[in-house]
C-alpha cells in the first residue's frame, strides 16, 4: 500500500487499523463482509451478506469509488512509484520534472494546469482531439509555454524497473508509437463509484454516484451515505472523514426521534 504523502512510513493500512482499534475500544465489533443488498423495512433496514444479515435502525453507506484505471502494461507495478490518480495529492513530489496526464475531462485539464505551475513540462495526452472539459480549462492550458496537447492517442504502456522513466504512446490515427520521457503520469480518465448494489433503492445520478448534499441524507429515511461514493466537489480523505462524521451524527439523531 502507498505511503501517504507527508506522513513518510505510514501507509493506508496502519490508518485504517488504527481506527479499527479505536473502534473496538468503543466496543463496536468490524465485521468484514461483502454486502449484497440493503432493503428498507421502514423502520428497520435489512442488510443482507452472504451468510449473513443484519437488522438495524440506520445505515451509513460508504462505498468508495475507484479511479479508474488505463488498464495497461506497467500501471499496476508503477503505481505510487511515478503512477499517480491524485495531481493534487501527489503533484509537488514531481517539482522541477517532466510529468504526463492522462484523459480529457475536466480533472485532467485542472491537473494538467495545476501541474504546470510546478513541473518542467507537462504533456496532456488524450484519445481524442476535442476535450470534454470545459473552454476556459482549455484556453489557460494553450496559453502555458510548458504544456504539450497529445491528441488521438493512447498511452499504451509504462516504463521503468522500479520507478516510471517513461511512457509508450500511440497515434490512434497514424498507429505511430513514440515513448516519452516522463518521471510522472497522473492517470485522470474518471472515477467509479462501488454503489452497484444499492442503485436500485438509493437515487443516483447520471454516473452512479448517490445523490445527497452535505447532510449526507439520501432518499431513503434512515440511510446515509458518507464518502466518495455520493455526489460532491471534492473527493478526499479530509472530505470522506468529515462526511463519516455528519453522517455519523446524523444517524444518531435519526434513531433518537425514532425511539
Ligand atoms: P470525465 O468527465 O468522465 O472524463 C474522463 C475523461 O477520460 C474523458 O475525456 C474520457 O475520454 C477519458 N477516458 C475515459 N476512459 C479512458 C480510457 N480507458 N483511456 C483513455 N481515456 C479515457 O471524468 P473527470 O474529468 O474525472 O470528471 C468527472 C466529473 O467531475 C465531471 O462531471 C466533471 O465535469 C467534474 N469535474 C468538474 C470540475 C470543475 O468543474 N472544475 C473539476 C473536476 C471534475 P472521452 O472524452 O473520449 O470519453
Amino acid at each position: 500500500m502507498d505511503n501517504y504523502p507527508g506522513l513518510p512510513g505510514i501507509t493506508g493500512l496502519d490508518l485504517g487499523e488504527a481506527m479499527v482499534n479505536h473502534a473496538e475500544k468503543l466496543g463496536i465489533s468490524p465485521r468484514r463482509e461483502p454486502v449484497l443488498s440493503v432493503e428498507d423495512e421502514g423502520e428497520v433496514k435489512v442488510i443482507r451478506t452472504k451468510k449473513n444479515h443484519y437488522r438495524t435502525k440506520s445505515v451509513i453507506l460508504a462505498c468508495g469509488a475507484a479511479h479508474r484505471q488505463l488498464g495497461i502494461p506497467g500501471e499496476e507495478e508503477l503505481s505510487g512509484m511515478g503512477v499517480s490518480y491524485c495531481a493534487t495529492c501527489d503533484g509537488m513530489f514531481f517539482r522541477g520534472k517532466d510529468v504526463a496526464v492522462s484523459g480529457g475531462g475536466n480533472t485532467a485539464l485542472e491537473d494538467a494546469l495545476f501541474l504546470s505551475n510546478y513541473c518542467s513540462h507537462v504533456y496532456l495526452i488524450h484519445r481524442r482531439d476535442t476535450f470534454r472539459g470545459e473552454k476556459k480549462l482549455l484556453e489557460a492550458l494553450e496559453e502555458k509555454e510548458n504544456v504539450t496537447f497529445v491528441t488521438n492517442s493512447n498511452v499504451i504502456r509504462l516504463n521503468g524497473d522500479g520507478r516510471l522513466t517513461s511512457i509508450t504512446v500511440k497515434n490512434k490515427i497514424t498507429g505511430e508509437e513514440s515513448e516519452l520521457a516522463v518521471s510522472g503520469l497522473f492517470v485522470a480518465i474518471g472515477q467509479e463509484p462501488a454503489n452497484h448494489p444499492f442503485e436500485d433503492m438509493i437515487h443516483t445520478d447520471e454516473k452512479g454516484y448517490f445523490i445527497s448534499g452535505e447532510e449526507c441524507n439520501t432518499n431513503v429515511a434512515g440511510i446515509f451515505t458518507a464518502g466518495d461514493c455520493r455526489t460532491k466537489p471534492v473527493r478526499q480523505l479530509t472530505t470522506a472523514a468529515s462526511d463519516g462524521a455528519v453522517a455519523a451524527l446524523q444517524a444518531c439523531n435519526y434513531i433518537a426521534e425514532k425511539q
